[in-house]
């Protein structure tokens, strides 16, 4: 099946607002074996509405419509979809009862505009919002499949799995075949080194096709296969996938759903440790990171960002000596760092960052970018050292997934002194 993308609203075409629905889009419909012929945007109007779906209908089985459902007079999608293919509007009653119950758990006045939003062209099959009260429609125009969901990223993003993806799959019903999909996490490895360690394998013959999907600061290699046999096509994507493994080895650090958090967070309840964290150049990130996971109070202990040499001194007990001699940004300090608040927190493990997240601080000898990070048991401190060519949010970031790895790596036993 061949998909295209049009992204509705005078907001992206000013560039007020990046274009994030299309991204996303395209890479679900990629991701099930479909193709994507590309993306348009178009402002809030009904020519650029109608040319936009004239283009991708004359190249694609079905288009995905995000934006312009939203009840103000700017948001015209639903009546120039109707406009273009001469169909009346007609009010969904179920929908308009949702709205109107929306409105009243919030206590908010209802206003006639927002009928608007229950009204869909004839012949549309409604695709319902559980999450706001812009509804969705399908709509099958001369054998070509259009949908169409909000543009609000949350709602957009739950309506085409729930709808639009269900919706597609029943009308092109001989594009179905089973579709298998491995997802394969790696971090520490350049897109172009990816690439080069997997360039031998013969995916070919096993009928499995490969994408490389950079979600910094991780590159998701993602395998698919679809067949009208599920049971060969999953043994292919089998042994592709062990092939992969054999090439990425540690890089790799989940698969599918998998976060290096979650990872972490469910190795740590797994062998009962407790963790504490001192951040000083990742300000909190890694915390943050560690507590967006569920039940993290079972093994997170507290996390303390010292950023100055002498929070570092009051709360973790590294000497100003050592500040001064070695400076904060050293080994010696980190090791301290992870040492002084596993101590202070009494906890199995502690683990540190320190580094220079720029774009000022650099010095010849510790340049920007400079990072150390530590992890301490009751018996041994581990230290590692990077220099990271990136700007001040993604070295924060990049520093937080080396620290969860390394700590992933301690857990699994596969730690080494350097
Ligand atoms: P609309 O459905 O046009 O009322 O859009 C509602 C809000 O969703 C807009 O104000 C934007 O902030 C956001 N939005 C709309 N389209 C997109 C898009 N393609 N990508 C990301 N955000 C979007
Ligand atoms: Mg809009």
């Amino acid at each position: 099946m061949i998909i295209g993308v049009l992204t509705i609203g005078n907001e992206l075409t000013s560039g007020k607002t990046q274009d994030t629905n299309s991204s996303y889009i395209a890479r679900e419909v990629v991701q099930r074996g479909w193709k994507m012929i590309g993306t348009i945007s178009v402002g809030d109007d009904y020519q650029a509405i109608k040319d936009g779906l004239d283009y991708i209908l004359a190249r694609a089985d079905a288009v995905v419509v995000t934006g312009g459902l939203g009840p103000t007079v700017d948001d015209i999608t639903t009546a120039a979809i109707a406009r273009a293919y001469n169909r009346k509007l007609f009010t969904d009653e179920g929908t308009l009862n949702h709205i109107k119950e929306r409105f009243a758990r919030a206590n908010l006045n209802w206003t006639n505009n927002n009928a608007k939003q229950a009204e869909f062209p004839e012949g549309a099959e409604v695709i319902p919002n559980p999450a706001g009260t812009a509804a969705g429609f399908a709509l099958k125009v001369n054998d070509k499949m259009i949908t169409v969901i909000p543009g609000v990223p949350m709602e957009a993003r739950r309506m085409l799995a729930e709808g639009v993806i269900p919706v597609l799959v029943r009308a092109f019903p001989e594009e179905q075949q089973h579709l298998e999909r491995r997802i394969i996490k790696t971090f520490g490895l350049a897109e172009a080194a990816v690439d080069e360690r997997l360039a031998d394998i013969d995916l070919d013959s096993l009928g499995v096709g490969i994408g490389f999907y950079p979600n910094f600061p991780e590159i998701q290699v993602v395998l698919t296969t679809s067949g009208a046999d599920l049971e060969k096509a999953k043994k292919n994507l089998q042994q592709a996938e062990e092939q992969v493994v054999a090439r990425l080895a540690d890089h790799i650090f989940g698969f599918d759903q998998d976060t290096l958090e979650g990872v972490c967070a469910a190795l740590l309840t797994e062998k009962k440790l407790t963790l504490a964290v001192a951040e000083s150049c990742t300000g909190g990130l890694l915390t943050d990171r560690l507590t967006d996971i569920p039940g993290s109070s079972v093994y997170l202990e507290r996390g303390v960002v010292t950023y100055s040499n002498t929070a570092k001194t009051d709360l973790l007990g590294v000497p100003a000596e050592i500040l001064n001699e070695f400076g904060a940004v050293s080994a010696e300090t980190a090791r301290l760092m992870a040492e002084g608040v596993r101590k202070l927190g009494r906890t199995d493990i502690g683990i540190s960052t320190t580094g220079i997240a720029g774009p000022s601080g650099g010095t010849e000898k510790k340049p920007v970018g400079t990072v150390f990070i530590a992890l301490a048991d009751k018996d041994k401190t581990y230290c590692r050292h990077y220099r990271y060519r990136w700007d001040r949010r993604r070295i924060k970031m990049i520093t937080s997934q080396a620290l969860l790895l390394m700590l992933k790596r301690y857990l699994k036993g596969e730690l080494t002194d350097e």
